[in-house]
């Protein structure tokens, strides 16, 4: 078997390009993981924006704590935040420990500093704790940038279980509630909180029902979220990714979707973590300052709203 390339190899990054063709498309070799997978699990390996992305100070001084700030999308803000000046602390399971110190030395390359805090989401007394640690590292919170989730697939209701889906409930949602009531009387002035939707909030498929409930359910705590908290100047909005190569694939996907990922939309491929940092970059920078409650879908021309 030959060795995982990574895509980067495979693209020219900073010159103007056939967007379809700029990163593969399917089919994809990357074998089914049981339980969360690690981006070296991933043939070919996804770019997170390591070798391309360019800061501009947009962030300068900003703390930010980021959930799922290990691997993925999570990995590729955490990079692009550093670069725009921003110090970062990363929350992500205790088994993929190897992809957060691989994120924590890109930050640091970037002379920024990073800290990390593994622990699970579904736990109300961890996500308190997990505020007070990254407030103890950064000594406040400006950006609060939600990324992690789980994506079970259940074929049928025969197969809905109770306990699943309150655990799904609490990792992408409840953690929302927890996580920012605890971190409120820390915000600084102009404070951010991003949030991560999904098409599936809006084109939900048959095998993804509680997951798509759930991100239903983000975008629109984003929007009344927004609507509480303008009066004391903090935004909060959501992202919503289409097909993004990411190791949720491999972790939940059926092989035939995972070999096929991306394909079937309008670009012909998935769209790689590092072509949707730069959206969490723009909400977060006071660049955005008149935008709030709004979900910025980036899905490669699918249509979902
Ligand atoms: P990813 O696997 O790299 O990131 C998901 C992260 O969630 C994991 O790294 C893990 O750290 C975290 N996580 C999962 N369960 C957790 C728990 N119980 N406690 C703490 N952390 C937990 O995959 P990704 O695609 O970068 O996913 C990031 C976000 O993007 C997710 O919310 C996902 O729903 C969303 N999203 C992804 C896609 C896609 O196609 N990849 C599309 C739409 C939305
Ligand atoms: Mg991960």
């Amino acid at each position: 078997m030959r060795a995982p390339v990574s895509v980067r190899d495979m693209a020219d990054l900073n010159e103007p390009q056939n967007v379809s063709t700029k990163y593969p498309g399917p089919p994809f070799e990357t074998p089914k993981v049981p339980g969360p997978a690690s981006i070296s699990d991933m043939d070919p390996r996804p770019d997170h924006g390591e070798d391309s992305y360019v800061g501009h100070g947009r962030l300068e001084g900003r703390r930010a704590l980021i959930t799922g700030g290990d691997s993925g999308i999570g990995r590729a803000v955490a990079i692009a935040y550093a670069r725009e000046g921003a110090d970062v602390v990363l929350n992500y399971l205790p088994d993929e420990q190897q992809d957060a110190e691989d994120t924590a030395r890109y930050v640091e390359q970037a002379g920024r500093r990073a800290h990390l805090v593994p622990g699970d989401l579904s736990d109300e007394s961890f996500c308190t704790d997990l505020v007070s640690a990254a407030v103890d590292f950064l000594g406040g919170i400006d950006l609060l940038t939600f990324v992690g989730g789980r994506m079970p697939t259940i074929d049928g209701i025969e197969d809905f279980e109770t306990s699943n889906w309150q655990n799904v409930v609490d990792v992408n949602l409840s953690s929302l509630f927890w996580i920012t009531k605890a971190a409120k009387r820390h915000f600084g002035p102009g404070a951010v909180i991003t949030v991560t939707s999904s098409e599936q909030a809006f084109q939900p498929s048959p095998s993804l029902v509680e997951y798509a409930v759930t991100k239903a359910g983000i975008s629109n705590w984003a929007r009344a979220m927004a609507a509480q908290l303008a009066s004391e100047g903090i935004r909060v909005n959501a992202v919503a990714p289409g097909p993004f190569y990411t190791p949720l694939q491999p972790a939940s996907d059926p092989k035939q979707k995972l070999e096929n990922f991306g394909g079937s939309g309008p670009y012909g491929r998935p769209g790689q973590p590092a072509e949707l940092a730069s959206t969490y970059v723009y909400l977060a920078s006071q660049e955005a300052s008149y935008t709030s409650g709004e979900t910025i879908a980036v899905t490669g021309a699918i249509p979902i709203h």
